[in-house]
């Protein structure tokens, strides 16, 4: 199948600065996603999360603490009517493992557990690393970025989340 992958602070929920989501009452799904995922599912593209969680080795958030957040995001998107093939998540100190993007180690293992074409599919980010672990294992990219670094070798560029629906509607 061919997917669209979101990285999630930033994408899915709202993010939180250079620190970290610790708590379930801290995360808020931002609109704009909803709409860009429901409009995945409806061109019959898989839906993904992929996401570096260095909180968890650092110390600043539990591993329940993080699976609490999943499991409400999980239930919120299923009440909303969007089907999750998962989130895959790091949760690894830097240099430590093959997952953390921007190494493509998280989109590898859900094509492998999920067929998926990664020529066909998509990631989208907002931080230069998603776009280069989206590049990494073949996949078109959009950084969602006001202010993109110079050098991105994203395929893609918007300034703001609000666009995002209408530009996969265009794309996809
Ligand atoms: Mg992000």
């Amino acid at each position: 199948m061919r997917c669209v992958f979101f990285d999630r602070d930033g994408i899915v929920n709202t993010s939180p600065g250079p620190g970290y989501v610790e708590r379930l009452e801290d995360f808020h799904i931002q609109p704009a996603f909803l709409e860009a995922a429901a409009i995945a599912r409806d061109r019959g593209y898989g839906i993904a999360i992929a996401t570096n969680q260095r909180g968890v080795a650092r110390g600043f958030m539990s591993r329940q603490a993080l699976d609490k957040i999943h499991e409400s995001l999980l239930d919120h998107l299923r009440a909303t009517g969007i089907p999750l093939l998962a989130i895959y998540c790091c949760t690894h100190e830097r240099n430590t493992c093959t997952c953390r993007k921007p190494q493509p180690g998280l989109l590898l293992q859900a094509a492998q557990e999920h067929d998926i074409d990664l020529a066909a599919s998509w990631m989208i980010g907002d931080n230069e690393t998603d776009i280069e672990a989206g590049r990494r294992a073949g996949c078109r990219t959009i950084l969602v970025n006001a202010a993109p670094p110079a050098n991105t070798r994203a395929n893609h560029i918007i300034p703001d989340i609000g666009g995002l629906p209408n530009t996969l509607a265009t794309l996809l």
